[in-house]
């Protein structure tokens, strides 16, 4: 019982963490009538979420560590993710080439068949054989790779997925306070006293809130000793992957998989029209997340694996830009890094009387809407009687900008084309993929390229970096260029750092949140 001589917290429910998971639980939660905070210190998505292979998929390997139980409920998130969010998320097919010294064909065979039919597959292709002498996915391969499988996962703007439900929780109330740091959390009966810093000015300021979630990814553990001061309610294990980006290394729109002798296996992606991501490596993680970089041992073992299979080797010259992150697993004990769980694991703690605090530990980009609702399953009883939407509804209702039929993306280009003929094709296709149908609040009734301001490079325009400082948190060209788009990859570091002084320009104009 709630002592009523006490004023209510200011909030229902207070997240840590503006990754992933922090921003699904925070959506999840304000559609459901909680009064939400959620503090991040930084930019939204600038720990692990950004740092992913970007894939919405099952997990084919997870199969050979019996993790049924997350391949099925990957699988099944993989069409609702895509259909919430089609201008984000979108299928990709999977080449997967068999390897005669890894596995019999029969037992790869019998892998895909499991993992076509147990996630619930409705509108996403079905598995195919694939003979590569004569298929043009073959003609970058050793001629040695004579079969192949073809699968379906789909691919996902990891960073925007994270800042779209960030949108779409604020839409529906929630405050995300971003360049906020959680300094202290103390439990005060049955609510908590929070501390939060903006990390722009210093200044700190005092909330209360009824309940409290960690969801501070790789820092989690930090978050609980020195933040919160409680122990650990479970052990992580950091582990390091990274990728290389190089120019494109074929022309279709598939991706490949595959593996090396040791088990550890690594994609081929489609990126950002001309190039080709590869990745990730897989490797346990001492020190401090945010200083994390990849090594010239990892971009070697990148060419290496990749030159294993294909007829013209991939050298560490051709590497363009790279990027890593730590997995913040639930530490179940395994003995290889690759080989440690990648479910994810939730503690509530919520002693009689006092303010629940809840913890999360790993999960995927793929099940962060899962994991969202089950926060919310524990959390729910602990906290007051919420009047909106029921259980479930995050996978009924679109993201911004998606609200469009999820094989409708050429149908939107087409219409769009004709609203906005001025547009550069690539320019257009490229908002249209970030911002969907909300790509009119950003061209507002322009009629011509100069109504959208200054050009600052790679279809970069000040109406678009105006829309991103007004709807999407972004503060600085970083946020701009490597999270709200890869625009980097195309712009010099001369022009981004105009885009620096620009965003500084708009800021100080006046007040920027919508
Ligand atoms: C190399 C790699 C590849 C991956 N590939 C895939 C994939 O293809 N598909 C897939 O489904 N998953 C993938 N994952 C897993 C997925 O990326 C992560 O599980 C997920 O992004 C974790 O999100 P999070 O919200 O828990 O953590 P994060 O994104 O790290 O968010 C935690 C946030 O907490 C903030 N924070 C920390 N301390 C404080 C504080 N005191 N106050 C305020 N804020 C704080 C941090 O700044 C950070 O932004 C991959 C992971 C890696 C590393």
């Amino acid at each position: 019982m709630s002592d009523p001589t006490r004023p209510p917290p200011d909030y229902d429910l207070a997240i840590i963490g503006g990754g992933v998971n922090g921003c699904g639980i925070a959506r999840d939660a304000a559609g459901r009538g909680l009064r939400v905070l959620l503090c991040e210190r930084a930019d939204l998505a600038s720990g692990t979420s950004s740092a992913s292979t970007k894939l919405i998929h099952g997990g084919l390997r997870y199969l050979e560590f019996y993790e049924f139980r997350l391949v099925r409920e990957a699988l099944m998130e993989r069409e609702v993710l895509w259909g919430i969010a089609p201008h984000i998320i979108w299928p990709l097919r999977f080449v997967l080439p068999h390897h005669k010294k890894i596995r019999p064909a029969w037992l790869l065979r019998l892998g895909l068949f499991l993992y076509d039919h147990i996630g619930g597959r409705k509108k996403l292709p079905a598995t195919r054989t694939l003979p590569l002498r004569t298929n043009p996915a073959g003609a970058i391969l050793k001629p040695e790779f004579v079969l192949g499988f073809e699968y379906s996962d789909c691919w996902v703007e990891d960073s925007r997925l994270v800042v779209l439900n960030a949108r779409d929780a604020a839409d529906r109330g929630a405050t995300i306070a971003t360049r906020t740091a959680c300094v202290s959390a103390d439990r005060d009966g049955e609510n908590w006293r929070i501390v939060l810093r903006c990390e722009l000015t210093g200044e700190q300021r005092e909330i209360t809130a009824r309940g409290l979630v960690n969801a501070a990814g790789p820092w989690v553990a930090d978050v609980a000793s020195e933040v919160i001061r409680a122990n650990t309610p479970a052990k992580v294990r950091l582990v390091q992957g990274s990728h290389i980006v190089v120019p494109k290394l074929y022309d279709h729109d598939s991706c490949y998989i595959f593996q090396n002798a040791d088990g550890r296996i690594f994609f081929l992606i489609p990126y950002e029209r001309d190039f080709t991501l590869i990745g990730t490596t897989d490797q346990d993680f001492h020190g401090d997340p945010g200083g994390i970089h990849i090594s010239a041992d990892e971009i070697a073992y990148l060419c290496r694996s990749t030159s294993a299979y294909l007829r013209t080797p991939v050298t560490p010259e051709m590497v363009v830009w790279s990027y890593s992150g730590v997995r913040p697993l639930y530490d179940d004990g395994s003995t290889a890094a690759q080989e440690a769980t990648r479910d994810y694991v939730l503690k509530l703690d919520s002693p009689a009387g006092a303010a629940p605090l809840l913890s999360v530990f790993g999960g995927k980009i793929t099940t962060y809407r899962r994991l969202a609702e089950t926060a919310l399953a524990d959390l729910l009883p602990h906290l007051p009687k919420p009047m909106g939407k029921p259980a479930g509804w995050t996978g009924r209702e679109n993201l911004p900008g998606g609200d469009f039929p999820s094989e409708g993306f050429a149908d939107l280009l087409a219409a769009s084309a004709t609203r906005y003929p001025f547009l550069p094709q690539p320019t257009l296709h490229r908002l249209l993929r970030a911002y969907g149908t909300r790509i009119g609040e950003l061209l507002g009734q322009a009629t011509s390229l100069d109504q959208l301001g200054r050009d600052f490079g790679a279809g970069l325009t000040e109406a678009e970096l105006r829309y991103l400082i007004r709807f999407e948190w972004a503060r600085t060209a970083e946020d701009v260029v490597w999270r709200r788009s890869k625009l980097g990859l195309r712009l010099s570091a001369a022009e981004i750092i105009l885009i620096d002084e620009a965003i500084r320009h708009i800021i100080e104009e006046g007040p920027v949140d919508p």
